[in-house]
């Protein structure tokens, strides 16, 4: 019997995986949730001696269970192979008594990469499974990572186009170099005048817009996501964890069933929701910590159950993490309402309503589990600079956040003798004049290209190919647009 997967906001609907990867939202808006969250089914000795895409398997097939053994594979070894640069493909890194668990590896050397190489596959499997016939339009709203790394996996790939949306003033300028230089003839990257929420928001409309899905039909496409509400994203990424789990077992780091905390730099709430699924999955796993910038929605909502964006937003050094609303949170606001859509969709609504809603008391006992806190810019700068000069290992800004916030939880709860686990989602490389000035405000005068020179240098780490590519790469996408101009613009680089 297949898994089948139900959206957030209406009980009724079930589809299977690959329609779910193909539909990336339900047609009510919802987000597509299992059924029930499935158990490893491989001990912890079998697991220490698997190889990263051996663990993506035994995840995966028993999230994705309409595809066969033979596609699931081959989209493993598509999405996890020599475009990592290094063959463990997510290493662990002990620093200050934590184990960083690098993330970003791969093309575009953040934690995006881990699922947007496979996401391709996955769709385009899942559209040949599913007799589609029209070309696949991937649409995305970006905070500055996504964008590029779904670029990077979508480019060129057969059978699909992808458009891709960034806020003009808020990436950081390699985020918007890496973007801007992108290849293949079915991309194209638009900057709006507006903010991440906005373009979110933006993307989102069209989504659930019939009139614009029919006109599209018509003309022989259709749209899906790579966002991370897409299940194909947020189901490869549950494997890191259990893969490092794995290896601190085998390197004798832990003992068998020994819990581990694991600590999130937070914005969509993707990649610390795999966390929460791993543990659901029997990975023993304590507390999940997640870490906030500024804009510490996510905090407040763990502290008081009250979920109220209402706020300024605030473009921060960790400029991905720049989120006020958290759209994978909607998939443990669900599970904490007992799966229950109706509840659901009152919490939704009034969000989309109000910008606030309120769980119960007894929702908020049963996520207990989660801790959260946020770092400010300066206690982000220090954590860098202070690893830095205790260690030599230089942090990217969004892990920063993660380490300093860390720090708070461990001084706050007494803590400290949990092997923890540091989810590290950014090279330094990527965000290096925030990096730079963390560690000594003299770097402030360098141009962004000596900066990283000088961060290779004084790291000891050598300058990762996505970094050289574009240096001198030439503008390729200079399209600007308002945000209800958004649809427009799509048609238009549709020919329609
Ligand atoms: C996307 C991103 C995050 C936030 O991840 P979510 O899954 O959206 O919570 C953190 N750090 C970096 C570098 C990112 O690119």
């Amino acid at each position: 019997m297949d898994l089948l997967y139900s959206s957030t906001r209406n009980g009724e609907e079930k589809v299977t995986a690959s329609k779910a990867i193909l539909k990336g939202l339900a047609d009510d808006g919802g987000l597509f949730v299992p059924e029930s969250i499935p158990k490893l089914d491989v001990t912890i000795e079998e697991l220490a001696k698997m190889s990263y895409q051996e663990t993506a398997y035994a995840v995966m097939k028993l999230f994705f269970t309409d595809f066969t053994e033979e596609e699931l594979k081959n989209c493993i070894n598509k999405a996890y192979d020599s475009k990592f640069d290094t063959e463990e493909i997510a290493p662990l890194v002990e620093a200050d008594g934590a184990y960083y668990l690098e993330l970003f590896h791969g093309a575009t050397i953040a934690f995006k990469d881990m699922a947007l190489s496979i996401l391709p596959h996955l769709l385009t499997t899942a559209a040949k499974k599913n007799q589609v016939n029209n070309e696949i339009v991937i649409l995305t709203a970006t905070s500055g990572d996504t964008g590029k790394a779904a670029l990077a996996g979508f480019a060129d790939v057969e059978g699909t186009k992808i458009v891709v949306f960034y806020p003009k003033d808020g990436v950081s300028p390699i985020q918007k170099q890496q973007m801007v230089t992108q290849k293949g003839d079915n991309t194209y990257v638009v900057g709006i005048n507006g903010n991440f929420d906005q373009a979110q928001t933006g993307v989102k409309k069209m989504f659930s817009d019939k009139e614009l899905a029919k006109e599209l039909d018509a003309a022989g496409y259709q749209f899906s996501s790579a966002n991370s509400i897409n299940i194909g994203r947020f189901i490869p990424q549950i494997t890191y964890y259990v893969y490092a789990y794995a290896k601190l077992y085998a390197n004798g780091k832990i003992a068998k069933d020994e819990k581990i905390n694991i600590v999130v730099p937070t914005g969509n709430f993707g990649n610390i929701l795999s966390a929460f699924y791993a543990k659901n999955m029997g990975l023993p796993v304590a507390k999940l910590i997640c870490a906030s910038n500024e804009n510490k929605v996510l905090y407040d909502f763990f502290e008081t159950g009250k979920y109220d964006k209402n706020r300024e937003f605030i473009l921060t050094s960790s400029p991905s993490m720049d989120i006020l609303i958290s759209s994978n949170l909607e998939r443990l606001i669900y599970w904490a309402a007992g799966n229950d859509a109706k509840k659901n969709v009152e919490f939704m609504t009034a969000l989309t309503k109000e910008g606030v809603y309120e769980i119960t008391p007894q929702m908020q006992e049963k996520l207990k589990d989660f801790y959260g806190n946020y770092a400010s810019e300066e206690e982000t700068a220090e954590a860098i600079r202070t690893l830095y000069e205790k260690t030599g290992y230089i942090l990217d800004t969004h892990t920063a956040v993660a380490s300093s916030v860390y720090g708070k939880y461990k001084a706050e709860t007494k803590d400290d003798q949990t092997t923890t686990v540091i989810a590290s989602t950014a090279s330094p490389f990527k965000f290096s004049r925030s990096v730079m000035d963390a560690i000594d405000p003299k770097y402030d005068t360098m141009e962004e290209f000596e900066l990283i020179d000088e961060l290779s240098k004084i790291g000891n780490v050598k300058i990762p190919n996505a970094i050289e590519e574009i240096r001198n790469a030439p503008v390729r996408h200079k399209a600007t647009c308002e945000v209800d101009e958004m649809p427009r613009v799509v048609k238009e680089f549709l020919g329609m």
